[in-house]
């Protein structure tokens, strides 16, 4: 099935009680058995819901993998997949990621005795020369959050194999409509489906994709077990949500392109991060995993002073000055006091994440519209 058809009816069929079209909102939190231990396979809605289901499905045949679990989070997912390990289990992880992995990552997995070990995945070989027989995992996100920065997921991969760790690709950037980590050789694939799946900036939810059936299980186990499950009605907006995926993305796409290229041709612009420059270190990468470069783009000012930072950051009408991404709406954020702020601030600069970097998610408005915001308040 080609894309759009497939965006459009995965994991949805007609309800077999009145043939709704859409996935009914199935809000209950129990079933009822007509003798102890009879029922039609929904017990608790903590583990079986059948609007939870219905997107779980779909999920998987997005990502083109075989099984989807969903959870009320993006790092709710990420959670899940960190306590497939044990103490002493070593994780490697990109240095440049969303602030809120790291944060899970440091603050909270490290004092049960979990490693991480942080390189610039950019290049593969760096991944290389650290892994040991204490690898169980590499963590990646790519394009990176806010960097734009491409991990060849293929190479790294090849790299998990040999050594009998597991490869998590976070795709929240990509969306499946670009790029299909499990097709490239990854084991789980994790969304924030708050970004782009959901796309319209009115639910949070994370969700993970694989092919293996134990590895499924096992963290099937930790979703029931942990209870970081999403409601249906998120369920529902979600499902509805990836219905118009692909038309959103060719939209910002061809958004995402016009202002990269209008901000780099500015003259009071220093420096703009978007993977489809040809001049892009990893772009020949990004042009092979990926079927388009998306609408994240990140840009310096020549004058990085806080003050010029912070004026332009405050001067847009049409992009809203607010965290969160891939929605149909144009949002602009300053990654070192809202996203990112949880890393340190030297960790943050040694990667190149600066204080004077600001982050644009572009929608889908009129590109005339955007660009003419970004005129004035850039001028
Ligand atoms: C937002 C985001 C997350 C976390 O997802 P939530 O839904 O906010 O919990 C993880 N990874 C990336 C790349 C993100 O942008």
């Amino acid at each position: 099935m080609k894309p759009a058809t497939k965006f459009i009816h995965a994991g949805v069929e007609p309800d077999p009680t009145t043939g709704a079209i859409m996935t009914p909102i199935y809000q209950t939190s129990t079933y009822v058995q007509t003798a102890p231990g009879n029922n039609k396979g929904y017990e608790y809605a903590r583990s079986q819901n059948p609007t939870r289901f219905a997107l779980e499905k779909a999920m998987a045949e997005i990502e083109n993998g075989k099984y989807g679990l969903v959870f009320s989070s993006g790092v709710a997912a990420t959670d899940a997949v960190i306590k497939l390990l044990s103490p002493g289990d070593e994780v490697i992880a990109a240095n440049d990621m969303y602030g809120g992995t790291y944060r899970l990552f440091t603050k909270v997995f490290e004092k049960f005795g979990i490693v991480f070990k942080y390189v610039n995945m950019q290049d593969a070989n760096n991944i290389a020369a650290i892994i040991s027989n204490k690898t169980k995992l590499i963590w990646t996100e790519t394009p990176t959050n806010p960097l734009m920065n491409i991990t060849d997921i293929a190479a790294v991969a090849a790299i998990a194999k040999q050594h009998n760790a597991l490869l998590c690709v976070d795709n929240t950037f990509a969306s499946p409509y670009l790029q299909n980590p499990l097709d490239l050789g990854a084991d789980i694939v994790m969304h924030s489906a708050t970004k782009y799946l959901g796309g319209h900036s009115d639910v949070i939810q994370g969700s993970l994709v694989m092919n293996d059936k134990a590895l499924r299980d096992e963290l099937y186990f930790i979703q029931k077990s942990c209870g970081a499950v999403p409601g249906p009605q998120d369920c529902f907006l979600v499902l509805r949500g990836i219905k118009t995926l692909h038309v959103r993305m060719q939209r910002h796409c061809e958004n995402g392109e016009r202002i990269a290229y209008f901000l780099r041709n500015h003259n009071r612009v220093a420096k703009v991060y978007w993977p489809g420059f040809e001049d892009h270190t990893n772009y020949a990468i990004a042009k092979k995993q990926m079927r388009g470069f998306g609408g994240m783009i990140s840009f310096e000012l020549k004058d990085d002073s806080a003050d010029e930072t912070r004026r332009v950051l405050s001067s847009t009408k049409v992009f809203a000055l607010a965290e969160s991404l891939g929605g149909v709406e144009s949002l602009i954020n300053h990654p070192a006091s809202m996203t990112h702020a949880s890393i340190p601030r030297e960790e943050r600069i040694k990667n190149g994440l600066t204080d004077s970097l600001i982050r644009l998610s572009v929608g889908i408005e009129d590109i005339d519209d955007l660009i003419e915001d970004l005129q004035q308040a850039i001028c």
